[in-house]
């Protein structure tokens, strides 16, 4: 099952190799003063995964450019972070996903899974349904759908279309891969021009 893999270790050190995989290519590219990039990751202490969550998943994955009087910032997106949020993006995804559908989960049963309170995924929800659609990143992302997306029906929506339970990790990792562009700083943007 899907949530059983968020409390899997081994889980998030696959998506941490996904996470290496991004900075490689951002560092292959180099900083735009010609440069080079070097690791200068920020440490975080993630809520929602495992207990035994490996030392090596804490740090969300950051490069800066060595040259003196530049010392360029640059991030890349993040399978596993949503901006300076401290649940792991999958947790926000899943338990805002669970309250939804016909037989939604209960607040408890959700607290106990995610080792959240009540407050924090009512925010969850709030986000997907409202900070959520009107950024840049969804107005362009919706389009890869079929059929058109009801925000009201968000993340479940995204769940829906991602999880088809045939390969677990490797759905998640499509979805994951999908939503990394919102990790970025300005991951969030709104577009008002449209
Ligand atoms: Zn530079």
């Amino acid at each position: 099952m899907h949530h059983d893999l968020l409390r899997d270790g081994r889980f998030w050190s696959f998506l941490l190799s996904i996470d290496q995989d991004l900075v490689k290519n951002a560092r292959e590219k180099g900083c735009t003063c010609n440069g080079r990039l070097h690791a200068a990751h920020y440490p975080r202490k993630p809520r929602g995964g495992p207990q035994d969550l490996p030392k090596a998943c804490c740090y969300r994955l950051s490069l800066c450019c060595d040259r003196e009087g530049c010392r360029k910032r640059v991030t890349p997106p993040s399978t596993r972070f949503l901006g300076r949020k401290v649940y792991l993006l999958g947790v926000i995804f899943l338990a805002a996903a669970m309250r939804q559908g016909p037989s939604p989960r209960s607040m408890r049963e959700l607290g106990d899974l995610f080792d959240a309170d009540r407050r924090t995924i009512a925010r969850w929800q709030v986000f997907w349904r409202e900070h959520f659609p009107p950024t840049r990143f969804w107005k362009i992302a919706r389009a890869r759908f079929a059929r058109a997306i009801d925000v009201a029906t968000l993340p479940r929506a995204l769940q829906e279309a991602f999880f088809l339970s045939r390969d677990p990790r490797g759905e998640w990792e499509q979805l994951l891969r999908f939503l990394s562009p919102i990790s970025l700083p300005g991951g969030l943007a709104i577009d008002l021009c449209r």
